[in-house]
């Protein structure tokens, strides 16, 4: 049988303001939600960037139809966990490439919030053990990256300079939820509650799923438990570290 999982390091959470850059409304609530909610009640100011919205996730609605009420249940899932400020780059659900017409938009987004701490969702090619990551979410994960670097350079999608944008460098890491390498893990036993109203808050999309019986709770308790395992504590959520300094 497998081995134990290695201890979990926990975040640095000396910094106020992070976002969040994911493929589809749902992502953050699958593993970052309970997270979220411990940082802006630690007021730190987190914004949501959706890169698609979602609008090819329910099979039996229409995509136009489908970017409406997904749009609504993200921004009714973001309020649950303290956050306002919910965004969507309007790229195609589905059929995302990794790129630089990617990059380009994750970097002005960057640039327009300033963050200190970038988070996205794992984009390695599994969740760990057989369980195949989605293309959206790999395609996005290494984009931000990139992103992020791209932001601070004022030469690389020089226009939107010109267009007002400022250069930002000031990211000091990114961080990937749920990412099978994850070596850092935050506390959310306090707020695992919150995390769980979060999820549930994609009523039509779970819905659409077809999974029967569903339980957002019970799903999210399964992986909170084993993460808490390794740092410690009852729930926690894992993270994989990319610092973004040099030197480090
Ligand atoms: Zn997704």
């Amino acid at each position: 049988m497998d081995e134990k999982p290695p201890p979990l390091t926990p975040l640095d959470e000396s910094w106020e303001r992070a976002l969040c850059v994911v493929a589809h409304p749902d992502d953050l609530e699958f593993g970052a939600a309970a997270a979220v909610a411990r940082w802006t009640g630690q007021e730190k100011a987190i914004t949501y960037c959706m890169v698609t919205s979602g609008e090819a996730g329910i099979d039996g609605m229409d995509p136009e139809q489908c970017r409406e009420v997904r749009e609504e249940e993200q921004r009714r899932s973001a309020a649950v966990v303290g956050v306002d400020a919910v965004e969507f780059l309007g790229q195609p659900d589905g059929v995302l490439e990794y790129g630089v017409p990617l990059r380009e938009v994750i970097a002005a987004a960057v640039r327009r919030h300033r963050p200190e701490i970038v988070v996205t969702g794992n984009f390695r090619d599994t969740w760990g053990g057989a369980n195949l990551n989605q293309a959206d979410h790999i395609a996005t994960g290494r984009a931000v990256l990139d992103a992020v670097r791209d932001a601070g350079n004022r030469w690389v999608f020089h226009d939107q300079v010109t267009g007002g944008l400022e250069p930002w460098g000031g990211v000091r890491a990114v961080w990937a939820f749920g990412s099978p390498e994850s070596a850092h893990g935050v506390d959310t036993t306090e707020t695992f509650d919150a995390g769980v109203l979060s999820l549930e808050a994609h009523r039509a999309y779970i819905d659409g799923l077809g999974w029967e019986d569903f339980d957002a709770r019970e799903f999210l308790e399964g992986m909170a438990r084993a993460t808490g395992q390794r740092l410690g504590v009852a729930f926690a959520a894992s993270f994989e570290v990319f610092p973004m300094g040099w030197g480090e």
